[in-house]
């Protein structure tokens, strides 16, 4: 079935990078939760709401591009060393394989141009998704399918997969991008107060906000090219999601920014919504 036999058009959707940090801030009592369940609580309400969520987490990570395509994705509890109430927490919220072979049909992976692949068995949600998606829409009844990343590829196609994305904003699909802008482990500070960050860090995290305030998706892509990107990301999967989101954007679209502060010093909290 085609795109539109399945998903209506609707009001543009927004488009969110979310800074999701540790584990932990998946369960109720802390800034980050709070806010992820005030955002969700607008969907709905003042904004549209989706009739699925895709979303692109920093811990789905393949060779090629995969979208799940089961009915119930499983919760991954894809960390370790901590507490048992996380292990225990779940996040039902109903796959949606019709839609996710249309977009299949519709996505080209940006290095081969073929068709993004179907997961139907492998993956399910990581923490990177349900860690945010069940604060935000805690009901767990709107679909989620989940994009993975190739990080064997520059960071141009991931850029350039998020611009296919765009259109799917008028089909009430809520694009989430999940990970951070900021993620060096390594360089963790676990007492440092949440307006404390290492000065790479904060560096690396106001340039990146500035090339989105200004639109400059051409620096945003280089990255790698700044003084402070090998502390900023030793590895890159934090920063990937990012480019997914700016990606979907339209020209001049204006970034709002929400939890701004830092996690242990070396993990930007940033997050970002369009539209
Ligand atoms: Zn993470």
């Amino acid at each position: 079935m085609s795109i539109p036999a399945i998903l209506n058009q609707t009001a543009p959707l927004p488009v969110l990078f979310v800074g999701h940090g540790s584990p932990m801030n998946a369960l109720p009592g802390n800034p980050y939760y709070q806010h992820w369940h005030s955002l969700g609580a607008e969907f709905g309400v003042t904004r549209p709401r989706p009739q699925l969520v895709l979303c692109i987490s920093a811990h789905w990570l393949t060779r090629g591009w995969w979208l799940t395509a089961m009915a119930k994705p499983k919760t991954i509890h894809d960390f370790g060393g901590f507490p048992q109430e996380l292990f225990d927490q779940q996040y039902p919220a109903p796959g949606w394989p019709e839609a996710a072979r249309a977009l299949s049909a519709l996505l080209r992976q940006p290095d081969s141009g073929l068709p993004v692949q179907l997961d139907a068995q492998e993956w399910g949600l990581d923490h990177g998704a349900w860690g945010v998606l069940k604060p935000m829409f805690p009901a767990a009844d709107i679909p989620v399918l989940q994009l993975s990343m190739d990080d064997s590829r520059p960071a141009a196609e991931h850029f350039g997969l998020g611009q296919q994305l765009k259109a799917l904003r008028s089909l009430g699909v809520l694009i989430v991008a999940s990970g951070n802008m900021v993620h060096n482990l390594r360089t963790m500070q676990p007492d440092a107060a949440d307006d404390q960050a290492h000065d790479w860090a904060r560096d690396f995290d106001q340039r990146i906000a500035g090339y989105l305030q200004t639109g400059n998706m051409q620096a945003l892509q280089d990255f790698q090219q700044l003084a402070t990107a090998r502390l900023a990301h030793p590895s890159h999967d934090h920063m990937l999601p990012l480019l997914y989101a700016a990606g979907a954007t339209e020209p001049g679209e204006a970034p709002q920014f929400f939890n701004t502060g830092f996690q242990a010093a070396s993990i930007s909290m940033r997050s970002v919504i369009w539209g």
